[in-house]
């Protein structure tokens, strides 16, 4: 084991005080625990410094409205975007893609245009595209997989055809931890003409993303998942690609001009954020995203996947789990145990203060895909370590004994 996942995360999980000890949280691909200094800096938001933004005349709305777009340049740098104007602030990473699909999607692809996802998608990333099937009239594509469960590229090359207007893929999938080369994506999306828009929301706390090296459109993910709050989410798109966007709801915040017979609207990111924004949660994402980058990405995925190692090497090691996903998953392992519900799983953990995921992960085809109702799974973050391993392999153990 490497003494990185041995000595590290000691230091972290002191930064996450809704971690009592002794237990292990295994469920971070739903949603992170949130270090002290992000909660710190929602209490302050709250307790100190609290205003609105964008419209107040008086000094403490306009200092919140200067952290609240010093929140805006953070992500943008953060992801690597060409200007803080080209990020929006959503509600996370199901807001952004239906987002896209209302707005991007309601005049850019027309009816018989295609569509191409695959087989691994959230539901969120294939439910906005066939509410657009039903109003537009475009036709949807679904990539298979591999056969260790990474997207097809192979199949992807060869399915693509000038008729694709979009091409909508997990960097990361929330089940398997397979990790999609986005750029050979982009490539292949662009040489069709198509558009590439990544789900980023188990890629961005686990791996460095550059959305302009990376080379696809559209980027979007969730704060709550990187270690922020709930409520906010980012999606990123080029500049023109924004311009080119009509709003999608309407409100105050996002117009220029607004009378009974014509209204005009703000150019981007404002167009795109009608209403009072989650001031808060802006600034608590700013805080979440100082946290990791101090950590840093390299270190954090290095110490995930010496998790993910020793979790597939300890459960390979029981007889009656089948382990999905590849090798080299980022940071989340889905398995089976042979004769037992995920959902028994997950309670006999439970009772061993070790908590998973069990259920289809809102990702029903690839359940039917992998011929399984549902999977556990274990998705580590940077306050895990071998300790909590050791606790799920020993909790499987039990798991089997109990039912063995
Ligand atoms: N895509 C993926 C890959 C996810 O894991 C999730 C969250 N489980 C989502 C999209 C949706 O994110 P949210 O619920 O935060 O909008």
């Amino acid at each position: 084991m490497t003494a990185l996942a041995d000595a590290r995360p000691l230091d972290w999980l002191a930064d996450f005080p809704a971690i009592p000890e002794g237990w292990a949280y295994l469920d971070t691909a739903a949603t992170a625990q949130k270090p002290k200094m992000v909660i710190d800096a929602i209490a302050r938001a709250y307790g100190e410094t609290y205003a609105t933004v964008h419209r107040g005349v008086y000094q403490r709305s306009a200092d919140m409205t200067v952290a609240f777009e010093a929140a805006r340049q953070r992500v943008a740098r953060f992801i690597g975007a060409g200007s803080a104007d080209e990020i929006v602030f959503v509600r996370g990473a199901t807001e952004g893609i239906n987002l896209v699909a209302q707005s991007w999607g309601g005049t850019h692809p027309k009816a018989g245009d295609r569509i191409l996802l695959s087989t691994l998608e959230h539901h969120s990333n294939i439910v906005p595209w066939q509410l657009l099937r039903d109003r537009v009239g475009v036709e949807i594509d679904v990539a298979p997989l591999t056969a260790d469960g990474r997207i097809d590229l192979d199949a992807v090359a060869a399915m693509l055809t000038p008729a694709h207007k979009l091409v909508a893929l997990a960097h990361v999938s929330n089940v398997l931890g397979s990790v999609l080369d986005v750029r050979r994506a982009a490539a292949l999306a662009h040489d069709v003409g198509a558009r590439l828009l990544v789900d980023g929301c188990q890629a961005v706390p686990r791996l460095a993303v550059d959305v302009a090296a990376l080379g696809c459109d559209f980027y979007v993910f969730s704060g709550h998942k990187l270690y922020g709050p709930t409520g906010i989410g980012v999606l990123w798109a080029k500049a023109d690609i924004l311009e080119s966007m009509p709003p999608w709801q309407g409100g105050g915040s996002m117009i220029d001009k607004v009378s009974f017979e014509r209204t005009t609207y703000a150019p981007p990111p404002a167009r795109f954020e009608a209403g009072t924004p989650h001031v808060v949660g802006v600034v608590g994402l700013h805080a979440a995203i100082d946290y990791v980058d101090a950590i840093g990405l390299a270190a954090i995925h290095a110490h995930e996947a010496a998790l993910v190692k020793a979790t597939r090497e300890a459960l390979s090691g029981i007889n009656s789990v089948r382990l999905f996903g590849p090798e080299d998953s980022a940071g989340i392992v889905s398995f089976a145990v042979e004769g037992v519900h995920p959902h028994d799983v997950g309670t006999i953990l439970d009772e061993a203060h070790v908590a998973i995921r069990a259920g289809h992960h809102c990702a029903q085809p690839l359940m039917e895909h992998l011929g399984v109702p549902a999977t556990a799974r274990a998705s580590f973050g940077v306050y895990n370590g071998l300790a909590d391993v050791a606790a799920l392999a020993n909790g499987i153990e039990r798991v089997t004994r109990i039912f063995g």
